[in-house]
């Protein structure tokens, strides 16, 4: 199972009603977690699912409290970093949950002895001990990692947001505007920004709500004063410009065919400037004149 089917398995909604149980109605008698399934992984996700450490953890208990199965987990490190997630991994180890550090290798079902017959056997390293493991269970969970949406580029350029090499939604500064975008009045919080719990999901949607509500509140917008300009006698309407705007800013007017810059969306990067083969568009306060006597003013 996934994750996610082992969620709905032991929900009280589920198919089961809430109990664990195998294909054949049977309860499980061993089961095995594994960690960082594509997550921590050169080949797929580098970077860390972070949620999957606590809910591998929270479905240990589940299954020991319902069914009274041996649980293995298989982990890189535990990463128990919220307020009381440390307690709850002790807690795991009290109500004998049995932590093997070591990546798995693989899993299955080809039997080497009497007592793996009919089981899926989970093959690891376990780096504490120094050797390989093969363990037999009845059910494997696997943690697989976090990944942005398949439509994460779609509503990007929906919304004007650039996304991080790791394809979550870009916020404006990951320490001092963690939860704007580079699109004034466009805001992200949860896991469209990056893998992330509820209790950090929650605090930053309540941040997001903060920052658009101040700017309600403040009732009018202060734009970029440093916008690009099209003159419109030299553009000829070849909409290079359109597609090239990373905030959106560039629209296309049909009747007049030619393009025109909306002031409140534009940033000032100066991408279009550049592109423009007619020459049309200039940044204001950066037009060529002005660079030209900046410079004659340095040299004389
Ligand atoms: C198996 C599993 C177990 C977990 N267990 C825990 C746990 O025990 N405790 C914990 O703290 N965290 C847990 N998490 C993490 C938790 O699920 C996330 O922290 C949380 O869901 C993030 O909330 P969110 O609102 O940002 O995103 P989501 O819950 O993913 O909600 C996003 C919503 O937006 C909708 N949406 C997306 N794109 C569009 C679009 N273009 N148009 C309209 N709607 C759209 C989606 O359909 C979805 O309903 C678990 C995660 C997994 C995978």
């Amino acid at each position: 199972l996934n994750s996610l089917e082992f969620e709905r398995l032991s929900h009280a909604s589920g198919p089961t009603g809430g109990k664990i149980l195998l294909r054949n109605g049977k309860e499980p008698k061993s089961l095995a977690i594994v960690h960082c399934v594509g997550s921590r992984d050169e080949h797929h996700n580098k970077y860390c699912s972070r949620v999957c450490c606590m809910y591998g953890m929270k479905m240990a208990h589940l299954v020991r409290e319902k069914t009274g199965a041996r649980v293995y987990e298989f982990y890189i490190d535990i990463r128990a970093f919220g307020k009381g997630y440390e307690e709850f991994y002790h807690r795991m180890l009290e109500e004998d949950v049995e932590f093997i550090r070591g990546k798995v290798a693989e899993v299955t079902d080809a039997a080497l002895s009497p007592e793996e017959e009919g089981k899926l056997v989970v093959r690891c390293e376990d780096t504490l001990l120094g050797f390989t493991r093969r363990i037999p269970v009845d059910m494997v969970v696997l943690c697989a990692a976090l990944e942005p949406r398949t439509d994460a580029t779609e509503l990007r350029q929906l919304l004007g947001c650039s996304r991080s090499k790791d394809g979550f939604l870009l916020e404006k500064h990951p320490k001092l505007a963690p939860v704007s975008t580079a699109t004034d009045g466009v805001f992200i919080a949860g896991a469209c920004q990056g893998p992330k719990d509820i209790p950090d999901s929650v605090a930053q949607g309540a941040g997001a709500a903060a920052e658009a509500l101040s700017l309600i509140d403040r009732g009018k917008v202060e734009i970029e004063p440093i916008t690009s300009v099209i003159d419109s006698e030299l553009c000829s309407g070849c909409r290079i410009c359109n597609e090239l705007c990373p905030y959106s800013a560039i629209e296309f007017k049909e009747d007049d065919k030619i393009s025109s810059v909306i002031d409140a969306l534009c940033k000032g990067c100066g991408t279009c400037a550049a592109a423009c083969p007619s020459g049309a568009i200039s940044s204001q306060h950066f037009t060529d004149d002005v660079i030209f006597s900046e410079i004659e003013g340095v040299l004389i």
